[in-house]
């Protein structure tokens, strides 16, 4: 039976986003799943989608947000906003949530495909990649012919041929042989194209095809959980707009 992978992550505890994503697998016959990181973090319900991921079974990579929220990094030069939900976070979820956190991998390589939250040159410092410059850095240290990442919450695609490094904007496509990929799935739980529609990636792993999913779902439920747990309302507003 081939291998249809979802590749999902930045789920930034968005569950009415995520639920809607994992429906949408179920649809396209995911038979297995890679979690690119930052599971909470902005949204309302870090516990609730820490279980539905955890009970995916599927690897688990270390975001920038879950490692803020799992160890004692110092918020001084937070954002404000940023700061507020982190503390927020820490009290929402038990020691063995935070546990389970702070002991994700930074990278993992399974099925000959790479996973890491921002990008391999540098993966424990979650620098962000945003052009192709960035990307031939990552390119040093990527050594599987595909890599999946996140952080940027932006969808792309980096190709590397032996001309150079590509910035592709997101779209279906069938992997050739002989070039590399990084590619950015985008983020489930907080976009930031300007699309507000949740976002992942479906690999078909014996046709080699790669296809972005955009996906609406209840905006306003999200919003409304921030808005009850006291959260900043700015994290609700950017929600409606993608940014
Ligand atoms: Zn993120």
């Amino acid at each position: 039976m081939g291998k249809i992978i979802a590749i999902l992550g930045d789920i930034h505890a968005n569950i009415d986003a995520l639920n809607v994503v994992l429906d949408d697998c179920r649809k396209e016959g995911v038979t297995d799943f890679l979690c690119t990181g930052d599971v909470v973090g902005y949204n309302a319900a870090p516990s609730e989608c820490m279980k539905v991921i955890r009970e995916l079974g599927c690897p688990v990579v270390k975001g920038n947000h879950d490692h803020y929220v799992s160890s004692d990094q110092n918020l001084d030069d937070f954002h404000p906003n940023a700061a507020a939900v982190v503390r927020w976070t820490r009290e929402q979820l038990d020691a063995e949530e935070i546990d389970w956190l702070y002991n994700l991998p930074f990278v993992v390589t399974q099925m000959g495909i790479t996973l890491v939250h921002s990008t391999m040159d540098n993966p424990e410092t979650f620098g962000y990649v945003f052009d192709h410059f960035q990307a031939e850095a990552n390119f040093i240290c990527q050594k599987t012919p595909l890599c999946f990442h996140g952080h940027t919450h932006v969808p792309m695609i980096y190709e590397k041929q032996v001309a150079g490094v590509y910035r592709i904007d997101p779209q279906d496509f069938k992997l050739p042989i002989g070039r590399k990929y990084f590619i950015n799935v985008g983020s489930v739980g907080q976009p930031r194209d300007r699309d507000p529609r949740a976002t992942y990636v479906v690999y078909d792993f014996l046709a080699r095809t790669v296809k972005f999913r955009r996906l609406e779902y209840d905006v306003e439920a999200a919003q409304e959980r921030i808005r009850l747990a006291g959260l900043p309302s700015r994290l609700a507003e950017r929600l409606a707009v993608g940014e």
